[in-house]
C-alpha cells in the first residue's frame, strides 16, 4: 500500500501551509464548478495572497487565454492577474518557440486563443476553423491523398476543435506521416464533465491521430511538468515549497507526482475518494503516482489555518 491520502485536519493543515510558498490551483471543480464558485474559495485566495503565499492557476483548456481566465476569476471574487494563470494554449505556443524551434508554421486543430498564442509567438498556423472541406465524388480517397500540403507545415498543434472533421483528421495524418513533422497536443483530457454526464473533450481527438498517424502526441497540459516547467522559468518557484490542489487524479494529482510536488486533492470535482484508495491498495508503482498526499472535502477546509 502506498503511502498518502491524509485528510486535512486543521494542525496538519496548518504545517503544511506553514512549510509552502506556492499553491498551485487547478480551477473547474476545485474554485469553481460551472459559473458558481465553490464556497468558501474566494476567501481562500485572497486570504492566502494576503499572508504572502503565492497562488497561481492552472488550466487544460485550451480554448482561453490567460485574459480570459484572469477576467472569469475577478468575475467571480477572486484577486488574480493573467500572469498568475498557467493554460494550455499559451504553454503550446512557448513549447513550440523555445523548445521545439519549430521553423515553419503549424497545422492547427484548435480555435481562436490557440491561433492568437500562437500569433503571439510569430507562428503562422493554417487549418482553424470550420475550414474547406472536400465533396466526396467519385473515388473520394484518391482525392483526399491527392489534396496538395504546405511544404512550410512543420507541426501539427491539437487543441479543442468543435469543427474537427474527417477532412482534418486526414489532413493532420498525411502532414505526421513525415516524421519530422512536430506532433503536439494541448491535453489529453476525454470528458469535459458537464452537468449531466459531459462531451467528449480534446483527448478523445488526440487519439483519433494517434491511431491514424500511429504515433504519439507530446502532451503539454496536466500530468505532463511542461507548465510547472513554465512557472519555475518565469517566476522561480520552489517545487520544494509548493503544493498542487487539485479534483482530478489523473491531471491534477499525476502531474504534481510527476513534479515531485505535495498534492492535496479535494472532493468538489470529477474524481472521489473510493479511486484514490484504490490506487493507494494498487501494487502497480504507477498506480500509486495517482495517490494524493492529503485530501480535504473542499478548499474551504484550509481557511481555518489561515485565521
Ligand atoms: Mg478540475
Amino acid at each position: 500500500m502506498a503511502a498518502g491520502c491524509v485528510q486535512l485536519s486543521r494542525p496538519l493543515c496548518s504545517q503544511i501551509l506553514a512549510s509552502v510558498d506556492t499553491l498551485l490551483f487547478d480551477c473547474d471543480g476545485v474554485l469553481w464548478r460551472g459559473e458558481s464558485p465553490i464556497p468558501g474559495a474566494v476567501q481562500l485566495i485572497n486570504r492566502l495572497q494576503e499572508q504572502g503565499k503565492r497562488v497561481f492557476f492552472l488550466t487544460n483548456n485550451s480554448t482561453k487565454s490567460r485574459q480570459m481566465y484572469g477576467e472569469k476569476l475577478r468575475a467571480l471574487g477572486f484577486q488574480a492577474r493573467p500572469e498568475q494563470v498557467f493554460g494550455t494554449a499559451p504553454c503550446s505556443a512557448l513549447y513550440l518557440r523555445q523548445e521545439a524551434r519549430l521553423r515553419g508554421s503549424v497545422y492547427l486543430i484548435g480555435g481562436a486563443t490557440l491561433r492568437g498564442e500562437l500569433q503571439t509567438q510569430g507562428i503562422a498556423c493554417s487549418g482553424s476553423g470550420p475550414g474547406p472541406e472536400l465533396t466526396p465524388g467519385p473515388g473520394p480517397t484518391q482525392v483526399w491523398a491527392a489534396e496538395p500540403l504546405d511544404p512550410a507545415v512543420g507541426a501539427v498543434l491539437v487543441g479543442f476543435d468543435e469543427h474537427f472533421t474527417y477532412m482534418k483528421l486526414c489532413r493532420a495524418t498525411r502532414y505526421l506521416q513525415n516524421p519530422a513533422c512536430i506532433f503536439l497536443a494541448t491535453n489529453t483530457d476525454t470528458l469535459l464533465p458537464l452537468e449531466g454526464g459531459g462531451v467528449p473533450g480534446t483527448g478523445c481527438l488526440v487519439k483519433a491521430i494517434e491511431a491514424a498517424s500511429n504515433r504519439t502526441a507530446h502532451v503539454i497540459g496536466k500530468p505532463s511538468t511542461f507548465m510547472l516547467e513554465c512557472m519555475v522559468k518565469e517566476h522561480g518557484i520552489n517545487p520544494s515549497r509548493t503544493v498542487m490542489v487539485g479534483d482530478r487524479l489523473d491531471t491534477d494529482i499525476l502531474m504534481g507526482s510527476n513534479c515531485g510536488l505535495r498534492t492535496i486533492l479535494t472532493l468538489t470535482g470529477v474524481s472521489t475518494l473510493e479511486e484514490a484508495r484504490a490506487h493507494q491498495e494498487s501494487n502497480s508503482p504507477d498506480r500509486h503516482k495517482l495517490v494524493p498526499s492529503f485530501y480535504v472535502e473542499s478548499v474551504a477546509d484550509l481557511l481555518p489555518a489561515l485565521d
